[in-house]
């Protein structure tokens, strides 16, 4: 069973996935990808983080911050699940046998404060890019 509990996709992603019959409509809110000069998936609302582009005779606006993770702008929806995240009885217990570097708390913090409030957020790291360093 394909579990979309939490999920957000482009309008390219969810098209695909509802062709397959994975994803329903009656299962998800459709917001524009950029709107009021914020984006929809980061919450970036930064002008420099936003580029511009002329397709076919219209202005797209479009979100840097985060388009490693497929572009967001604001012609497209993005799709967002209506059931919440699921965090359930039996979600493992993570034990570290050591202590997180400073960027590594700041990041978890992040992530247990967003999950709390029940919240949206996104952790933005790239892999060797030394947040295991507390010197940096
Ligand atoms: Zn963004």
């Amino acid at each position: 069973m394909f579990d979309i509990s939490g999920r957000e996709w482009t309008e390219e992603e969810y098209l695909r996935l509802h062709e397959q019959g994975l994803v329903q409509e009656k299962d998800v809110v459709k917001v524009i990808g950029v709107h009021n000069q914020m984006c929809e998936r980061c919450l970036n609302q930064s002008d420099e983080w936003f580029g511009t582009f002329t397709y076919k005779g219209q202005l797209i606006t479009y979100c840097r911050q985060c388009l490693d993770f497929k572009m967001v702008d604001n012609c497209h929806y993005l799709y967002r699940s209506l059931m919440p995240a699921k965090v359930t009885q039996n979600a493992h217990v993570l034990n570290l046998d050591f202590k997180l570097s400073s960027l590594q708390q700041r990041a978890s913090d992040f992530a247990k404060n967003i999950l709390k409030k029940g919240e949206t957020g996104i952790i933005w790291a790239v892999c060797g890019a030394r947040k295991n360093r507390d010197d940096v």
